[in-house]
């Protein structure tokens, strides 16, 4: 019998291969960074080919360290970056660019022109639940059908397929041209700004006016079902049967089965997600209404989503491009050398502003230096970013759903810092959890993986794998609280009106 499940987690800045037990605990990682590269200002791409390498690569070494080999595996998961684009031609499997990622801002001429046809910022937001933005792929697709030589021709005549990185690993991972599964599942497909969120299938109406042709797009799937294995690739027979856009699998992995039950990742970016059941809630206050999971023929769950651009890459900044930093656990050092911001702040609008604000003209800013000011200042002001951010899409999140959360379950790279945690939960105002299990992330898409095959027999299963690490209680004072989330806010209004 099968003893483990494997997922693998393509991320942002890296791919994971994790293998886990029927407890949920991590028996190996495999890990392997890859390029980001920045063209221009406001441009961020993955090499696709770069991407598929390292997967393979990572596969091989999780089962490696583990002294695993294939058949130890019951089944295998994919959770991924969500949004980022990749096109590709379906008979050589080559791309035929970049990808272009989700922080990129390059679509805006497009964002824009859309929206002038009508309705601005909501023009889909009652199919698709989500604002027009850059952030999104449907725009990204556009652009590379628009801007690539030859691509919307070949992409007319059915040479040319799209995917989040979901799809094109699973393709990948199943024969590439020689029989390459072309699925994503309806979490990311919910992040494309092409699905309807009740038939959770692709709408004719907006592909069409998107100028992205049908046969292009995956078949939409659930979270946990068989999608087909990779007989002679590096998977063997081994079936690959969960798929969850890495926000949703955190929300998963962290058991948040539950109507009102929340989790915050904290990695390149922030995602707050709110688990709302079969009920698809229409935000008011600036958050996404996108799908949480479904699992095989069961009713899809809805959530409602905080999403953040930079907080952890906020960190990678002060490290590669100003270097005040040699590593992302140093700032904390750094950080707790002096006291407080000393009167900074730091307002990361690297790619625009995403949720509460959706602002696409904002840029960067850091307010309210003197010459006091020294480079641990600056560090705390960086981290408190962060803090401040979640805290603006918690008070989001509490408002559209009418009830105030009472605690937060937190993941990701950064929670690792305990300076930020203890900061967090001060200006939450109320407890930060942790898990044992961190990698919350991968977990989720090997529970969605492990269901499909019954290795979990159900919710109860991954609730009794979910564990405590460590609870940060809220010990500010109001006043001092409230004071500095003021100035935050004042801050954040100097990042507006940047882009002409
Ligand atoms: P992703 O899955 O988005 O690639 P991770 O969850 O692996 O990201 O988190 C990595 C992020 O966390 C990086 O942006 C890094 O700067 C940040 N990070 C890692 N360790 C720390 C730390 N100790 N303090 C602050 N930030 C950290």
């Amino acid at each position: 019998m099968p003893q483990y499940v494997l997922a693998i987690d393509q991320g942002t800045t890296s791919t994971r291969a994790i293998v886990f037990d029927h407890a949920g605990a991590i028996v190996s990682v495999g890990q392997k960074e890859h390029e980001q590269i920045f063209p221009r200002a406001g441009w961020v791409e993955h090499n696709p080919n770069e991407i598929t390498a390292n997967t393979r690569y990572v596969i091989g070494q999780a089962l490696a360290k583990a002294d695993l080999n294939i058949g130890d595996l019951a089944a295998v998961g994919i959770t991924n970056q969500r949004e980022t684009a990749v096109v590709w031609d379906r008979h050589t499997g080559e791309p035929v660019c970049n990808a272009i990622v989700w922080q990129d801002t390059r679509t805006q001429a497009i964002v824009d022109q859309l929206g002038a046809l009508g309705g601005g910022a909501e023009r889909y937001k009652a199919k698709v639940g989500l604002p027009l933005a850059t952030y999104f792929s449907g725009p990204k697709v556009r652009w590379i059908l628009d801007n690539v030589e030859g691509a919307r021709a070949k992409a007319e005549n059915g040479d040319l397929l799209f995917g989040n990185t979901d799809t094109w690993t699973l393709w990948n991972l199943t024969g590439g041209p020689n029989g390459g599964v072309h699925v994503t599942d309806v979490t990311n497909a919910s992040r494309t700004m092409l699905m309807d969120l009740d038939t959770l299938s692709w709408d004719a109406d907006i592909a069409a006016e998107m100028g992205i042709p049908l046969s292009m797009l995956p078949e939409i799937r659930s979270s946990s079902e068989n999608y087909g294995s990779g007989a002679g690739g590096v998977l063997g027979g081994v079936p690959i049967t969960g798929i969850l856009g890495d926000q949703q699998a955190a929300t998963f992995g962290q058991a948040c089965f539950d109507v009102g039950t929340a989790k915050n990742t904290y990695g390149t970016g922030n995602f707050m997600l709110l688990n709302t059941g079969t009920e698809k809630v229409a935000s008011e206050n600036g958050l996404l209404t996108t799908v949480c999971y479904k699992i095989g023929s069961q009713d899809a769950v809805y959530a409602l989503e905080g999403s953040i651009a930079v907080t952890g890459s906020l960190v990678q900044w002060l490290r590669d491009n100003l270097g005040i930093i040699g590593s992302a656990a140093e700032i904390e050092g750094l950080a707790r050398s002096v006291e407080d911001n000393g009167g900074a702040y730091f307002v990361p609008a690297f790619s625009g502003l995403f949720a509460p604000y959706w602002r696409s003209d904002a840029r960067g800013a850091l307010v309210g230096l003197t010459r006091f000011v020294n480079k641990g200042h600056l560090a705390r002001a960086v981290l408190e970013a962060t803090a401040f951010q979640t805290r603006e899409v918690l008070d989001a999140m509490n408002a559209d759903s009418g009830v105030a959360l009472t605690e937060l379950k937190v993941d990701g790279g950064m929670v690792q810092n305990e300076l930020l945690m203890e900061f967090q939960a001060d200006l939450l105002n109320v407890p930060v959890v942790r898990p044992k299990v961190a990698e919350t992330t991968a977990l989720g898409a090997a529970y969605a993986a492990g269901l499909a095959v019954g290795y979990w027999k159900g919710e109860d299963d991954l609730r009794a794998n979910w564990a405590e690490d460590k609870r940060w209680e809220p010990k500010s004072d109001a006043t001092e609280r409230e004071r500095i989330y003021r100035n935050w806010k004042k801050a954040v209004t100097k990042s507006f009106d940047w882009v002409d």
